[in-house]
């Protein structure tokens, strides 16, 4: 029996394992669930998977839960506060962390899995992006088994020798890209979409931030910087394929000219119990690919000029130091203010590309450091939102 713990519960992927989780009472057992401020949310959760623990980020939200849950009779504990997400991470009462909070806000509780030598199946690709070095010499040291949750990188996990340990005879590494939902839109289109078009992601149902991201294909440019940690490939190894049917999740090309492909169709829940069951299999809920209604399967190359935060996120990778942590939180901050109607989605990139000017020659390795240099981030790109934002759509 597998003691599984989800950090983000609430979110889309959250939502997801828990589905996988449901079809395997016999292998799996809930210990915690976390989430920010849902409350309502988390208190559905607990009473039908009844974990040990539940976590809310904010007190008010953990006071509510705590009430709820003890009038319906659960007898789930109600923890709160940052140090709590740790706790329910590292815990020896848990063996498989699942980690689907969104941004930055994951990387503590995210390398307290790691550090605890867990299982830790990544989805919150920022908190890889943003620590980097740091988050894979933990990973060393402390023995953990990370397996991506992210599709294009479970793809590529599943395609290399050794599920990724070797790169024995590794040409190079395709991520394929949907193109998100302006694919095809002008520049003079894209200046003009809003938030809610931005939102709606042609193959995926996904949490807002990584929608917008998607739009953008900065979504593509943290999964550049993402495979080039998890797999340890330089850049110029690593290719953008535009795909739209999502059907093909990533690739792996060989010396000798094979490319191993792995496909299905686009449900998260694949790669969530590809993670969970590995190197067995689990049914996952996901409907099969069937081949025969499949019309076509097509690929270009992405378009850096109308997708700037793409190249942004290949120059930040290319000069190392804070450069992926500034991108980063530079982007979460922009992406905020678009959904806050306070930004244009095209000035998302210049937004960021501004941040990465002004700070990326900052140099940063422990992690208070790396906090220190998200900060100073987002507080540029507070500024100059102040300074150039307010325009509506
Ligand atoms: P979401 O917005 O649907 O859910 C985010 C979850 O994180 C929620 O449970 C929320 O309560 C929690 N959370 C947010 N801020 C928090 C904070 N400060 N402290 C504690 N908890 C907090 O997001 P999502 O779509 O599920 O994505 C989660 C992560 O997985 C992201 O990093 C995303 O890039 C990645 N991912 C998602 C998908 C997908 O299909 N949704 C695919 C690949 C990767
Ligand atoms: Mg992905």
């Amino acid at each position: 029996m597998q003691r599984v713990t989800v950090l983000g519960a609430t979110g889309s992927i959250g939502v997801q394992t828990l589905d996988v989780l449901d079809r395997h009472p016999d292998q799996y057992q809930v210990f915690a669930l976390a989430a920010f401020t849902r409350w309502q949310s988390l208190a559905e959760l607990c009473l039908r998977h009844r974990p040990r623990y539940a976590v809310m980020r904010e007190a008010a939200a953990a006071a509510n839960l705590r009430s709820h849950l003890h009038a319906a009779g659960c007898d789930t504990e109600v923890l709160e506060g940052d140090r709590a997400l740790e706790e329910i991470a590292e815990s020896a009462d848990t063996d498989v962390v699942v980690a689907a909070i969104v941004g930055a806000a994951g990387v503590r509780p995210t390398l307290a899995a790691v550090r605890a030598g867990k299982r830790v199946l990544l989805a919150n690709k920022e908190a890889l992006v943003v620590t980097g070095q740091l988050f894979m010499d933990a990973v060393r040291q402390h023995g953990a088994e990370l397996i991506p949750l992210d599709s294009e990188h479970n793809a590529i996990f599943q395609c290399l020798p050794e599920a990724g340990r070797s790169l024995r005879g590794v040409r190079r590494l395709l991520l394929t890209a949907s193109g998100g939902p302006f694919r095809n839109h002008s520049e003079e289109q894209l200046a003009t979409v809003t938030v809610a078009e931005a939102l709606n992601h042609p193959n995926w149902d996904m949490g807002p931030k990584i929608s917008v991201d998607s739009a953008t294909l900065m979504n593509k440019g943290l999964e550049l910087i993402e495979a080039s940690w998890l797999f340890a490939m330089d850049e110029s190894l690593i290719d953008v394929v535009v795909h739209p049917q999502s059907v093909v999740h990533s690739m792996v090309e060989y010396d000798d000219g094979s490319v191993l492909a792995q496909m299905g169709t686009p449900d998260m829940r694949t790669p969530i119990a590809c993670g969970l069951a590995w190197p067995q299999r689990v049914a996952s809920g996901a409907p099969r690919l069937d081949f025969l209604s499949l019309s076509q399967l097509t690929f270009a190359a992405p378009d850096l000029q109308r997708f700037p935060c793409l190249r942004l996120a290949r120059e930040a990778l290319r000069a190392g130091g804070a450069a992926s942590a500034v991108l980063n939180a530079a982007n979460e901050v922009a992406v905020q203010a678009f959904i806050d109607q306070q930004l244009p989605f095209m000035a998302i990139p210049v937004c960021v590309e501004d941040a990465l000017q002004h700070l990326s020659a900052v140099s940063c390795s422990g992690l208070e450091e790396i906090f220190a240099v998200d900060q100073r981030s987002r507080d540029h790109a507070r500024a100059w939102i102040r300074q150039h934002g307010g325009v509506n759509h």
